[in-house]
This record gives structure tokens, sequence and C-alpha cells, in this order.
């Protein structure tokens, strides 16, 4: 399989190159050239397999150029033994036809632990084959940083940095990330927010001279590899609730618009999606893009939900090099003027093409602590505030009463203890594994908002 960029302008790429790369020469993302399909018996028999052995089904087609089937076997079983639920990706039942799917028994606590797991093994396995070393850069508004941390911190041919914003992530975040100490983790907080540390981001994979001849990889999901393995769950959840006979929908709360976008290639891998929901919380870009064709970038809000705290969404320019029929030349004009604010719509006929694939909601810090205390009640069972977006806008969404709702939980509730307090709950306990977690010692550099500085630090330790 190759991929291509969305821009049109960079070359083609195999799996192992696309992995390794990050963003693309041209500024955009790769994509595959073509997606694998599956037929209805094909999904159908998905049904009794385990996690392992579907994530190994549906991701093989996508890098078997790189990786072989035994490989990739190897990997898939490593990464999700590691979890703790024996289910992987349980489904717990709200009500008749609301589900959630808890995606939170990673190592970390939040779903990034699902691609991130397999991304480090992935890297490390292409990297020792290649004889190479790789200095990553990352920007974390939380879970991505602790995830990329767990997923890199025993590979020997990784030097990985992660940049999140100074005193913007919650205590428990902050310390999933600056507890795990090694020679090649290295934590920095940036005192700016976290589209800073985005930019940052994207300006050193464009101009990566600064690491003198050194090659930059991503772990931020602009890296395919991320989406690939997010495909996997929305087959698990699907089967596991009578799909494909039965069409399903599914509530996704939304920030750089990576996870949802992975269902979106389920759907286009033949899996019956009937709805797809976008669910926000007040950094509502896309919510205003898809309900209203306005699509201006706002002030940053800081919220209770602060791993959707985005003002634009990297992973979108996927789905409009789709919707605008893949012309990689047209797309790239249309996200100049997007930025520079010439333009703050899509074109129309793409605009609808968009409505009819996905819904969207946006839901803010109050009702967020409504719908935790409302299920908290009525159902006894404690959300974390980003899955309780993701309850509500897929309520407020539902067209079809018949179709089970599944929404993403995200992360686990014990992540943000402070959404969970307002809505009138007990604080949840941190599980066994993290139990000290308060308790152990930190490393981490504090840098100003200065892409030289940063840069300079990387250059530095990067050895
Ligand atoms: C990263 C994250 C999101 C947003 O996911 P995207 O793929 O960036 O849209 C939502 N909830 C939690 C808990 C997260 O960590």
């Amino acid at each position: 399989m190759r991929y291509i960029s969305t821009r049109g302008q960079a070359p083609s790429l195999g799996f192992a190159d696309v992995l390794l790369t990050g963003l693309a020469s041209d500024g955009g993302l790769y994509v595959p050239e073509s997606l694998p399909a599956f037929s209805q018996d094909e999904i159908q028999a998905m049904a009794s397999m385990s996690y392992a052995e579907l994530a190994h089904r549906v991701i093989l087609p996508f890098v078997e150029a790189d990786v072989t089937s035994a490989e990739l076997k190897v990997m898939v079983d490593e990464t999700y033994a590691g979890f703790s639920h024996h289910a992987v990706a349980p489904l717990v039942q709200l009500d008749r036809n609301e589900w959630v799917l808890e995606l939170f028994h990673g190592p970390t606590l939040a779903f990034k632990d699902f691609a991130l797991q397999l991304l480090g093994r992935l890297m490390d396995h292409v990297l020792s084959k290649r004889n190479k070393k790789l200095v990553i850069m990352g920007a974390t508004s939380g879970d991505t940083g602790s995830a990329a941390i767990e997923g890199c911190r025993h590979s020997e041919h990784v030097q990985l940095f992660i940049l999140h914003p100074h005193e913007r992530v919650s205590e428990v975040q902050r310390r999933q990330m600056t507890t795990l100490i090694g020679d090649n983790i290295h934590n920095i907080a940036v005192t700016g927010n976290f589209d800073d540390c985005q930019q940052m981001v994207k300006q050193s994979f464009a101009d990566q001279s600064f690491l003198a001849g050194g090659q930059l990889g991503a772990v931020n999901s602009i890296n395919w590899a991320r989406i690939m393995a997010q495909i996997v769950y929305y087959f698990y959840a699907a089967v596991a609730v009578g799909g494909p006979q039965r069409p399903v929908s599914f509530s996704v709360p939304t920030g750089n618009f990576g996870d949802i976008y992975a269902g979106y290639l389920a759907q286009q891998m033949g899996l019956p999606i009937k709805q797809l929901v976008v669910a926000t919380n007040a950094n509502d870009i896309l919510h205003r893009c898809i309900s209203a064709n306005h699509y201006v970038k706002n002030d940053l809000v800081k919220t209770l939900s602060p791993s959707m705290d985005i003002m634009v969404s990297s992973n979108f320019e996927r789905l409009l090099f789709d919707l605008y029929d893949r012309n990689g030349e047209e797309l790239a004009a249309l996200i100049a003027d997007l930025n520079s604010g010439k333009a703050e719509s899509l074109a129309t006929t793409r605009w609808q093409q968009a409505r009819t694939i996905f819904a969207s909601h946006k839901v803010d810090d109050d009702l967020t602590c409504e719908v935790i205390k409302q299920v908290a009640e009525e159902h006894n069972y404690l959300l974390d505030p980003h899955s309780a977006i993701g309850v509500e806008a897929g309520r407020a969404c539902n067209e079809h009463p018949e179709v089970p709702m599944i929404t993403l939980a995200t992360a686990h509730p014990v992540k943000f203890p402070e959404a969970v307090i307002k809505a009138g709950q007990d604080g949840p306990q941190l599980p066994r594994h993290l139990s000290d977690l308060l308790e152990r010692p930190e490393d981490y550099a504090v840098l100003p908002n200065d892409l030289a500085a940063v840069q300079d630090y990387i250059a530095k330790h990067s050895h």
C-alpha cells in the first residue's frame, strides 16, 4: 500500500516511511492511496475474534509491505496484553441502545494508548531493521504525552521530546509524563498554550535544520499509524452489538479529529455506521463548521475537558481531502485561505457532503457536569468529562433511536477529578499501578514560548 499527501506535492511513500515521517514535505498529511474493504461476511467473522486478533486483521493490509503477518501478530499481542481489562475495550450499557465503549484500560488511562503502545513497537521494529535512530517531537494537551512516553520509553532507537503547556494540564496528567524518567525521555513545559506547542512542532517539521541532519518523527495524530490503530475498535464495538447486520452510530469526543476520522475510515472500509457524531466542548470550530459551514478560529477557551481544548483540528484536513475529491492542489489553496482568514467556509456542495456523514454538537462545562451527575445518579456509572460530552452529543444528535449509539469513553474519570468533583461525585481512586503517582519524583524543563529556545534544547539533548 502507498500513501499520498493531502496537498499533492510530496512523493508517495510506503508504510515504514510514513510511520517515521509524520508531516509530508509539502505540509500535508499522509493518507492511504486506497482503503482495504471488508465484505459483510468478513465483518461478521470478526465477532468471534479477540481484540488482538481483530487488530491484526484490520491493520495488516496497511502495513504488510514492511511488517510480516507474524511480526505484526507479536506486536499486537504484546500491545493489548498490556491492557488491564480482559476485553481490552469493554462495552458498558447505560440504557436501551445507549452504550459506552471504555477505551481507558491502557497504561495511561486514555484511548491514546491503543495507538501509541503499538506505534512505539512499530517504530522500534522499522528503526532496528534500518539501523537508524529517530528524534521524536510531540505536543500534548495532556493525554498524548504520557501515552507516547509509555509507548516509546523502552525504545533504543528513539529520543522523545514532549512539549506540554506549562500549568495547563492537570496534575495527574503532568505527573503521568514527568515521573517516567529515562535517558530517551525529555519533558518540556512551554510557557504558552497547547496551540503554541503544536505550532512549534509544525514549524520544526517544516524546517528540521536545527537537528543538523537528524530526522524528526511524530507521535501526534498527524502520524498515520495512530489513525490506523484506532480504526480497529469501531469494528470491535460494532460487531459486539449486532453489526454488521445491525447498523450502529458513534459519538466521539473530538479535539484533533483523529479519533472520529478513524471511525469515518471504518465506514469507508465497509462497516455499516449510521451516524458519526462530532462532540466538542466550547472550543467548537468543528461544530460551527459542520452545523453552519462557518470555519473561523476563535480564541482558545480553557475547559474542564482539556484534551479537547484546541483552536484548529489538524486531522480535519484528511477529511477535507476526500470532500474535495482528493485534489491536493485545490485543498492546499483552501487550507491557505482558511488559515489566513481569506475563506471562512467550505464550498457549499462539499459542506453538504460532510453533513451527510457527520452530525455535531457542542457541550459547555456546566452541561458536562450535569451529564456526569445524571449518568452517575441514574445509571450508576462515572463518566470522565470528555466522555460525558460524547454521551450528551450522542443524545442530542440521535436521529435513529432504534440504532445503538456508542459513545467512545476516551479517558478514565480519575484523570479529570476537577470535573467529577464539580459534578458532586466522589473523586475516583487511582488504579493500583498508579497509586503512588503523587509521590513519585518528577523531571521536566520549563522553557519560554520561543521556538529557538525549544529547538536549541532539543539539539543539545538529542545525542
Ligand atoms: C486526545 C483526546 C481526545 C480528542 O481526540 P482527537 O483524536 O484529538 O479528536 C478526546 N478525549 C480525550 C480524553 C483525549 O485524550
